[in-house]
């Protein structure tokens, strides 16, 4: 039966709302889950999986990153189902003199902040991924915290255990209006009929905007498509998650709206290798195009020439729920009581997922949280 109130309703099925349900549902509160779609079915089941903190800035940005890893680490020991969550150490891989100074200036900048991370040369990082082409490595960055897991299980396993803690999850059912009476929320009104409640909860990813506007705000994320390949499942050839350091400078110099592309491997327990990746500019376009196809094809056989003989089963496209600066909006809002962001999650949402749910959950339990979140309020665009 479809249920008429709740303590806390969750817009979105993804990692951050299956996350926020997940800890509310922890912590007592009788909470519904509600998702248009099916469970990590939008960016949250077709990324990288890469559970990151090598190229995240100092401050807020790295201090999310890590808390967030830590509650991976509280989740794989709570949740029954394995979600493959590997702490094995990630590659920021140099191929270009050009990245030295933007590497350089990031390690300054971490290693300031507290959080340094270690510089490798050229053989080190071959040692450790022996495929790496050796003409195309000048050296690496490797951060021992960084990882891999399987995003989809990790939502799977979040959903079953809400569960049985009490939590209703409802697949296939749209939020369409959020009722505010006097500036605060009074329910979810949705396909399936209307929710009373004092707290929903915005984890609407890329469609975070929309969300927001029946609230009557404004919330600067729009979608930016990436897209990845998934390979033949292989015997274990790669070890680490590997990025190009050419995010960390296309990042730098802003430069996103054109087709391109930067290295991304990293291997799944299945023996997949997932590699990309691509972006474009494609509003909310989820199909992928040849020309991204073969470019991602050529840059990554480039860096690893043993993939040429690597069979490809499958192509994928999603969204980076972007902001302009690069961190997610989470916390209460002004002028809309019970109204909660958890969204716009850019590129590091299977990382920083769990983590911000947790903070949610401590928002609206305990009214504060152990990571301020000042800095990534909404408010910070006005
Ligand atoms: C190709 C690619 C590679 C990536 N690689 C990585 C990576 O390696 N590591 C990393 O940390 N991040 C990565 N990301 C980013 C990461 O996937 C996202 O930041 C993260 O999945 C966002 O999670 P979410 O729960 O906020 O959003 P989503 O997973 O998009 O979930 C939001 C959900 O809200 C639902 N929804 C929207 N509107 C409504 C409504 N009105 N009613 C009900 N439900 C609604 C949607 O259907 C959706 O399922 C990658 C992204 C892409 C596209």
């Amino acid at each position: 039966m479809f249920p008429r109130e709740a303590e806390v309703v969750v817009i979105g099925g993804g990692v951050v709302g299956s996350s926020a349900a997940y800890f509310l549902s922890r912590a007592g509160k009788k909470v519904v889950l509600v998702e248009k779609g099916y469970r990590a079915g939008e960016a949250s089941g077709a990324n990288a999986a890469f559970v990151w903190t090598i190229t995240r800035k100092p401050g807020i940005d790295v201090r999310l990153a890590l808390h967030s890893i830590a509650i991976h680490q509280q989740l794989q020991e709570e949740l029954d189902m394995d979600f493959e969550y590997v702490r094995n150490g990630g590659l920021l891989v140099m191929g270009d003199e050009a990245q030295l100074p933007f590497i350089e200036r990031h390690l300054k900048a971490r290693s300031e902040d507290g959080y340094p991370l270690e510089m490798i040369d050229a053989k080190h990082a071959l040692a450790l991924e022996p495929l790496l082409s050796k003409e195309k490595v000048i050296g690496a960055v490797f951060s021992p915290l960084d990882g891999t897991t399987n995003p989809i299980l990790l939502v799977i396993s979040l959903n079953l255990q809400a569960r049985q803690l009490g939590a209703k999850i409802f697949h296939h059912t749209e939020v369409r209006g959020i009722e505010v009476v006097d500036g605060k929320v009074k329910g979810a009104i949705t396909d399936k009929g209307t929710i009373k409640t004092n707290t929903v909860v915005n984890a609407a990813g890329s469609w975070g905007s929309f969300i927001g506007k029946m609230v009557g705000l404004e919330v600067p994320i729009t979608p930016f498509q990436m897209a990845m390949l998934v390979t033949e499942e292989l015997p274990p050839c790669v070890s680490h998650p590997i990025m190009g350091a050419s995010y960390l400078v296309e990042e730098d110099t802003g430069k996103k709206g054109e087709l391109g592309c930067g290295l991304i491997v990293s291997q799944q327990a299945a023996g997949n290798l997932l590699i990309g990746a691509s972006w474009r500019d494609a509003g909310y376009d989820k199909r992928t195009i040849q020309e991204e196809i073969e470019l991602m094809a050529r840059v990554n056989v480039e860096a690893m020439p043993s993939l040429k003989n690597v069979r490809i089963i499958r192509s994928y496209a999603n969204f980076f729920p972007h902001t302009e600066d690069d961190l997610p909006i989470l916390g209460k809002v002004d002028g809309v009581e019970g109204f909660v962001m958890a969204c716009g999650h850019n590129g590091h949402g299977i990382g920083m997922g769990p983590g911000s749910g947790k903070l949610i959950q401590e928002l609206i339990c305990a009214g504060k949280t152990s990571l301020p979140l000042d800095e990534l309020s909404l408010a910070r665009f006005n």
